[in-house]
């Protein structure tokens, strides 16, 4: 006789269910109960979890994954000051986000989110991480900190709780600039080559090294604050400086513990010097990795960098194969995760005229594979908020976090991945976006 408790509220069968499983497992069928994932296999097996009750969905051979994680994103917060807030949601699960990290935000703003999630509002998984620090320089030529906001981090413990679509898991801080006048230049360990002097993006720099906005000590302290209060670091670090100051603060945080327990994490990671690679490996570092920007036609690169530097802008993905965990950051880019796992898997580029951009040979020789780059887009950015047992994968107990593709990545040629698109997107069991055309999909 059947177990009752067994029967499944509703199952996907007839599909091929990429689940993202350490195996990179492929079946065909899904089935899900109480807001999660029952079991997933074959066809018949997963057919005999049918109840009475049970919504059965044929999923007509297309592709089922686990929902897509952003892990660097500023979606959320630039709505609450407009008033667009279920907008922005839905621009996040038309595109197959079930979750995402927003960064960068105030004590106030995290108030109105909590509100937000009290009145049910929230539709998708938000991981906040406060602002330490803001990105640019005071008018005493200062970083510029967010101690009179009170922040929330040293006054809270962090929010952990999987159950909540809002946690508070981590603290942002800026290490250095960005290459804009009031954020000064990313921190370079030699100077700037004198062909970069005469650019635009120089006047930026308020010394020839760049701008690094905390000293070592400084940075050992702040680091050791947040560590200290459960909170995981996110670092913006783009120059090389940035990033080997970033790793010292994190290795004296740590202090010999594990960063597994941690999960301090360096985002932007533009230009790792070859030595600091291994860095990031020996101490466990997370790193974030765009997954589509411009990889052709980077002479200017020489000019900014020098010779010898400039091809250090490839170095990110070289962390893939080092096992580093590596994970996906959109920011404000482009938050389509197919053309993010397109740009994972050719580093191509499309130009505005349409054509497409080939990597530059330094750029091209950094391989991953298909199989890495959607684990960049789902188990890795639920590990980098320590949510990889209850997302990122579809496995028997993991919140209902799914996404119905057009066609399977796996199976079309890598030039056509930008053109997959999503059909349906599920938070925990319920349906958050269905495709026009496709309801068929959508319990
Ligand atoms: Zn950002």
């Amino acid at each position: 006789m059947k177990n009752l408790t067994q029967q499944a509220d509703l199952i996907f069968h007839n599909g091929t269910v990429l689940t993202i499983d350490s195996n990179f497992s492929l079946t065909q069928a899904v089935a899900v109960k109480d807001k999660r994932i029952l079991a997933t296999d074959c066809n018949e097996n997963i057919l005999s979890l049918r109840g009475n009750e049970t919504k059965v969905i044929n999923l007509g051979g297309k592709a089922l994954l686990p929902g897509f994680i952003d892990g660097h994103q500023h979606l959320i917060f630039s709505s609450l000051i407009e008033d667009r807030f279920d907008g922005v949601q839905d621009i996040a699960l038309s595109n197959g986000y079930t979750s995402i990290a927003e960064m960068g935000v105030n004590p106030m703003e995290i108030e109105e989110m909590l509100q937000i999630e009290e009145d049910g509002l929230l539709r998708l998984r938000v991981n906040v991480f406060e602002n330490y620090n803001l990105g640019h320089f005071d008018e005493e030529g200062k970083p510029a900190v967010m101690y009179h906001l009170d922040s929330w981090y040293l006054k809270n413990d962090p929010i952990l709780d999987h159950d909540r679509m809002l946690r508070i898991p981590g603290v942002k801080i800026f290490a250095d600039g960005a290459g804009l006048p009031e954020r000064g230049c990313p921190a370079l360990i030699e100077p700037y080559p004198e062909t970069a002097r005469s650019k635009t993006f120089y006047e930026s720099c308020r010394s020839e090294y760049g701008d690094l906005y905390f000293s070592q000590d400084e940075l050992n302290q702040i680091v050791a604050k947040v560590h200290d209060r459960g909170y995981r670091a996110a670092f913006h670090a783009m120059g090389d400086r940035a990033i080997d100051t970033v790793i010292n603060a994190i290795e004296f945080a740590l202090d010999g513990e594990p960063n597994e327990l941690h999960r301090h994490q360096i985002q932007h990671n533009s230009l790792i010097g070859p030595d600091l690679l291994k860095r990031y490996a020996e101490l466990d570092i997370l790193a974030a990795l765009r997954g589509y920007f411009k990889t052709c036609g980077l002479e200017s690169y020489i000019d900014y960098y020098g010779p010898e530097r400039y091809q250090w802008a490839a170095n990110r993905y070289a962390l893939v194969p080092l096992g580093v965990h590596v994970y996906l950051e959109t920011d404000s880019g482009y938050i389509n995760p197919m053309i993010n796992l397109y740009g994972l898997v050719t580093r191509q580029y499309v130009n505005e005229d349409g054509s497409v951009c080939k990597p530059e040979p330094w750029v091209a020789k950094h391989q991953i594979s298909i199989e890495e780059a959607l684990r960049i887009m789902t188990i890795e950015p639920a590990y980098a908020v320590s949510q990889e047992d209850v997302l990122g994968t579809l496995e028997a107990g993991k919140f209902a976090d799914i996404v119905i593709l057009s066609e399977n990545p796996l199976e079309v040629d890598p030039d056509e991945i930008k053109d997959i698109e999503v059909w349906m997107t599920m938070v925990g069991g319920k349906t958050e976006y269905c495709a026009e055309g496709h309801e068929n999909l959508c319990p």
